[in-house]
């Protein structure tokens, strides 16, 4: 029954996986490492993977293009933080031509934007439109103690050149119970003001942190409780390829989602798959479960080993996560750091 399976799919060109889900969105991460240290996200002391052991931009092209001739729509490059990575731009080039043969619909990028005021121009000249900018605070105290490092002005001043060069900007907030809640409002209203869309994200049980889970998370059912005391939300039937659910905000006319992976699980619709920078696939964020796709890649140029290797990933695809923050001093739900898979 299993190799009948794996027959189908692997003469199959689209990317099926074993609950008839098609996935047309591979996000990338390029690099773990990153010049933040986001207490959500990463401990200030982290063990970063090998320099030596990360893919090269030719072989991350190579995969990319196998997804892309299978169904892959939208190419989301993150990270870590992608645009710490040296000469990352070179990576947009070689991708370029996907999206000017129209095989590839979106190629976007999820940025800090620490370094985006030196990229953005570029990124616009080679087929970015839309790019994701994560920002938890516009209070410089309340940044450096989100992030630990004092770089809001440069995140702005890389906001600035994104809107300049033309790209439309999504900002992402992830809500933490005590550092930004009350801020949220005037966040959502700043970002509207400026014509850029934004999501609230819930915080994900991922990797070891320095603080605990339990003080961060809030569910966004109880942060729009609040936002509705002064905000009216519309419904909307506005839908990109990622997981954000949307409402337009009365008062602003503005675009507001919620990206709720514990209190609303929305993987019966899961159409994405993540590689990280040393090429391991996962096929769901918050699942252990992984195949290496290095080593067949690098096995032979003929790509044979590779493919069979992608089919038999999405078999393993599991019907969906299983988050969970319920409790002071509780394992994290998966071991690994968002920042090996990028968001
Ligand atoms: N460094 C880039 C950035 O921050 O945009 C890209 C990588 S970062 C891992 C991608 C997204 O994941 C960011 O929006 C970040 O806020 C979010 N993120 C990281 N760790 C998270 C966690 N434990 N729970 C929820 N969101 C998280
Ligand atoms: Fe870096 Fe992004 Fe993680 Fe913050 S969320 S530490 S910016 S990778």
């Amino acid at each position: 029954m299993q190799s009948m399976i794996s027959e189908t799919l692997y003469n199959n060109s689209q990317l099926i996986d074993g609950f008839g889900r098609q996935v047309t969105y591979l996000r990338l991460s390029v690099t773990d490492r990153c010049d933040l240290r986001c207490t959500y996200c990463m401990s200030e002391e982290m063990t970063f993977l090998p320099k030596a052991e990360l893919l090269s931009f030719e072989e991350l092209e190579r995969l990319c293009s196998i997804f892309i001739q299978r169904g892959v729509k939208h190419l989301r490059i993150s990270g870590g933080e992608p645009l710490t990575r040296k000469d990352i731009i070179s990576l947009f080039h070689k991708m370029e031509r996907h999206l000017t043969t129209g095989a590839l619909q979106e190629l976007t990028l999820t940025t800090n934007a620490t370094q985006l005021e030196k990229y953005a121009e570029e990124l616009y000249r080679l087929g970015v439109r839309r790019i994701n900018v994560s920002l938890d605070t516009l209070d410089e105290k309340k940044f450096l103690e989100i992030t630990r490092r004092n770089k809001l002005t440069s995140v702005l001043r890389g906001i600035d050149a994104a809107l300049n060069a033309g790209l439309k900007v999504k900002i992402n907030t992830v809500a933490l119970r005590h550092k930004n809640v009350a801020e949220l409002e005037r966040m959502i209203r700043w970002a509207h003001s400026r014509q850029m869309d934004m999501s609230l994200i819930e915080a994900m049980p991922m990797g070891t942190i320095d603080e605990d889970r339990i003080d961060q998370f809030i569910p966004l059912s109880a942060v729009k409780d609040l936002l509705c005391e002064t905000m009216t939300f519309q419904e909307s039937t506005y839908k990109t390829s990622g997981p954000s659910r949307y409402v337009t905000v009365r008062e602003t006319g503005g675009r507001l989602g919620f990206i709720s992976p514990l209190s609303h699980n929305f993987c019966e619709s899961c159409n994405r798959v993540r590689i990280t920078c040393t090429g391991q696939l996962y096929t769901c964020l918050g699942n252990e479960g992984m195949i290496d796709l290095r080593s067949p890649l690098r096995a032979d140029r003929t790509n044979e080993k590779l493919v069979r290797a992608i089919d038999q990933a999405l078999l393993t695809k599991p019907r969906g996560h299983d988050f969970n923050i319920s409790r002071r001093g509780q394992d994290p739900s998966v071991n690994r750091h968002m920042s090996v898979t990028g968001g």
